[in-house]
Order: C-alpha cells, then sequence, then structure tokens
C-alpha cells in the first residue's frame, strides 16, 4: 500500500510517498513559496534531487505537480497516481475533538475548521493541503494525523492552567501540547530499545528542533508536556521565547508602542537564541561563536538549563524516571548540548559515556553501563508515524 504523507504550511507543502509493505521511503520532497511564484524540491529515493521554479499560485496546483512530478517516467517513482491508496496529512490541532488520528469526512473537516481559532497559522493551511489532495485524488480516503492527540492523555492537573475556570470552560484555553507524533514515536522506540515494554517505563522525551518541547510519558501515554495552548510556552527555542511572565507582555506594549500582537510576533520570530545570541536561530552557527561571542554562550547556557529544568520537573512528576529521550534536530546532533543537559541531570542517575555521545543522528544508548538512568538518543520520523496511522485508520 503506497501513502502519500502531506505537512501543508501556509505557503510550502512537505510530502513522503512510502510503501507500506516494507516502510520504504519511495520519494521525498517540498513545494515552496506557494501562491508567490513557485518552487518543487523533489527527490526519488536512487535518483538525484531535482529542483524546478514552476508557477504554484495555490496548494492546489502544488498538488497537481507533485503527483505529475511522482508519476514522471524519469524523476518519478511511481508508474500512475492510481497506485497511490490513501494520504495522511499532519494537522497542528485537535483541540480537545481529537485524542486520535480520524478519516477525513465532511463532519471531521468542520472540526478541524472549528479548532483554526486555537492555532490560527497551522489549521487552515492544513485544510487547504487538505482540500487540494481532495480536488486532485478524487476517491483517495485521507486521513488527519494530530499534533495535539498523543497528548489528549494529560491529567487535569497538568493541563489546567491556574487561571479562573470558565477560561477553560468557555473557551477552552489549557495546555494542549504539539509535536505528540514525535514524542509518540520516539517514546515507543526507546522502549523497544530498552527491551521492556512501554507500559513499565518512565521516560521524559525531548524533541529539540527550531520548535522544541519535552514530554513525560509514563507507561507509553503522555502525562504532561512543555508546549501548552500554543507552541510558544515551554523551552526557549530558536526564535521563540518559551515560558516567562505574561506581565511582560503588557510591559513590552508600553514602553516600545507595540500591538499585542506584535509582542507575540516578537516572542515567535524574533527571541529565544536568535533575540538572545544576536547571531542566528541555528545551533550550528551559536556553537561556532560561542567561544568569542559570550552572547551565544549565554543562550546555549539558557536552552540547555531549561531543558533540563524540565526534565527534573517531569521526573518529580512521575516520581522518578527510567530515561531521558533525545531527538529531532538539535537532540539527535548536538553532542555539547546533549552533554550540558546531561550534566544537571547526575542526582537523577544519568551518567553518559562522552565517547558513544560524539556520535550524531543514530539510535543509541549514551550512558554508561552503571548509569541508572538511561540516555537514549533515537532519531524521529514523523513522516513514518502519519503513514502507520493512516495505514491503520484505513484497516
Ligand atoms: P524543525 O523540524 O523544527 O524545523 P529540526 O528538527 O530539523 O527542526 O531541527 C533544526 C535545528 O537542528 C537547526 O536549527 C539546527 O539548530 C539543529 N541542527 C541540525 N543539525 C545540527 C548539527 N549537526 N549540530 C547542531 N545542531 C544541529
Amino acid at each position: 500500500m503506497y501513502v502519500l504523507v502531506i505537512n501543508a504550511g501556509s505557503s510550502s507543502l512537505k510530502y513522503q510517498l512510502l510503501d507500506m509493505s516494507n516502510e520504504n521511503l519511495l520519494a521525498k520532497g517540498l513545494c515552496e513559496r506557494i501562491g508567490i511564484d513557485g518552487r518543487l524540491v523533489h527527490e526519488t529515493t536512487g535518483k538525484p534531487k531535482h529542483t524546478v521554479d514552476t508557477a504554484m499560485p495555490d496548494h492546489g496546483a502544488a498538488i497537481a505537480i507533485v503527483l505529475d512530478t511522482l508519476v514522471d517516467a524519469e524523476l518519478g517513482a511511481i508508474g500512475s497516481k492510481d497506485e497511490i491508496k490513501a494520504v495522511g496529512h499532519r494537522v497542528v490541532h485537535g483541540g480537545e475533538t481529537f485524542t486520535n488520528s480520524a478519516l477525513i469526512t465532511d463532519e471531521v473537516f468542520a472540526a478541524i475548521d472549528k479548532n483554526s481559532e486555537l492555532a490560527p497559522l497551522h489549521n487552515p493551511a492544513n485544510l487547504t493541503g487538505i482540500k487540494a489532495c481532495q480536488q486532485n485524488m478524487p476517491g483517495v480516503p485521507n486521513v488527519a494525523v494530530f499534533d495535539t492527540a498523543f497528548h489528549q492523555t494529560m491529567p487535569a492537573k497538568a493541563y489546567l492552567y491556574p487561571i479562573p475556570y470558565e477560561m477553560y470552560d468557555k473557551h477552552k484555553i489549557r495546555k494542549y501540547g504539539f509535536h505528540g507524533t514525535s514524542h509518540k514515536f520516539v517514546s515507543a522506540r526507546a522502549a523497544e530499545m530498552l527491551g521492556k515494554p512501554a507500559k513499565d517505563l518512565k521516560i521524559v522525551t525531548c524533541h529539540l528542533g527550531n520548535g522544541a518541547s519535552v514530554c513525560a510519558v509514563d507507561g507509553g501515554i503522555s502525562v504532561d508536556t512543555s508546549m501548552g495552548l500554543t507552541p510558544l510556552e515551554g523551552l526557549a527555542m530558536g526564535t521563540r521565547s518559551g515560558d516567562l511572565d505574561p506581565a511582560v507582555i503588557p510591559f513590552i506594549m508600553e514602553k516600545e508602542n507595540l500591538t499585542a500582537q506584535q509582542v507575540l510576533d516578537m516572542f515567535n520570530k524574533k527571541s529565544g537564541m536568535l533575540g538572545l545570541s544576536g547571531v542566528s536561530s541555528d545551533f550550528r552557527d551559536l556553537a561556532d561563536a560561542m567561544d568569542t561571542n559570550p552572547r551565544a554562550k549565554d543562550a546555549l547556557d539558557i536552552f540547555a538549563y531549561r531543558v533540563a529544568g524540565y526534565i527534573g520537573r517531569y521526573a518529580a512528576g512521575m516520581n522518578g524516571i527510567d530515561a531521558v529521550v533525545f531527538t529531532a534536530g538539535i537532540g539527535e546532533n548536538d553532542t555539547y548540548i546533549r552533554e550540558k543537559v546531561c550534566e544537571y541531570l547526575t542526582w537523577l542517575g544519568v551518567d553518559i559515556d562522552l565517547e558513544k555521545n560524539s556520535k550524531r543522528g543514530q539510535a543509541l544508548d549514551v550512558s554508561k553501563p552503571s548509569a541508572k538512568t538511561r540516555v537514549l538518543v533515537v532519531p524521529t520520523n514523523e513522516e513514518l508515524v502519519i503513514a502507520r496511522d493512516t495505514k491503520s485508520i484505513l484497516g
């Protein structure tokens, strides 16, 4: 069964085609600058990468180009688009409506639309991707896989904000959490690596990419996570502030003569590592700069300190942990950050082998044999989770 996985943003669309009989990747690519001009970067497994500038007035046009490329005799991966039996879509916000992935019916489409008020930048773009597939591939089922669904098992003590209860009752203001497909995938893979059933393990998973979040996984389910109503809460990130005193918002509004939306833009796009260092949001640039630029060094220290802080908090919340898992761009590759985070965790029984920790991008237990709490690096694969869920929903 061939499954197309789609991750649609407001002006971009990432895709992967997977053969779910063996979970092999057949092709992947990215449409950029949709609605502006248009560029396709496509790669069929085993063939050279292909980049072309081509008009993409909307997401429908982008999907049509992707399908043409997938069946192209020279560049493509399949003979006919009829070989694609289902499409799995990443949908960012499922609100409280979706505790699992769902086959997209008119009702499900409307429910995702209703949740747009909780993710105004993401859900409308995800819906555009779904519509584009419905138009270009009539009769092919579409499945929605939600970033928030894995976290719907959180108890009220983790998801309720201590503000008047009516705010939750009337407006559904609460912690939802994101990166659920990744936290689910790496926690399950960590249990396999540890050779124990997930139900017997307490794990803290750290998804550290441009967006970053930490999740407490107890017995295979999410019991707490660092992102909140939106993906702004929690860790300091590439360009996002993460946790801070909400009173900072009106203070900056007054001092800098900005609107609330402008301050939020500042916290989303100009803060975090970029804002602190003045250098870059990319951890490779910060590592290059840290020896000569104290602000770059401070930014990395703040990042590691906050990750370690959340791990400690979740170790308390679960009354102990068996393992810490690092994943995503930084978690899989940044050996310095892993080392710095682990330095704070010796009291938890963490003790890593620096030689093992110097490896990048591979699934590995980097702990010393004697360490009580294991530290694992597990490469994430969100597209594979989406394709697996799509296959299982369709039976
Ligand atoms: P997202 O999917 O959220 O855009 P990724 O998971 O791809 O992000 O992570 C991107 C980040 O990973 C980059 O900003 C960079 O800081 C970091 N990264 C990638 N490779 C390395 C590396 N070799 N060393 C350190 N950091 C890296």
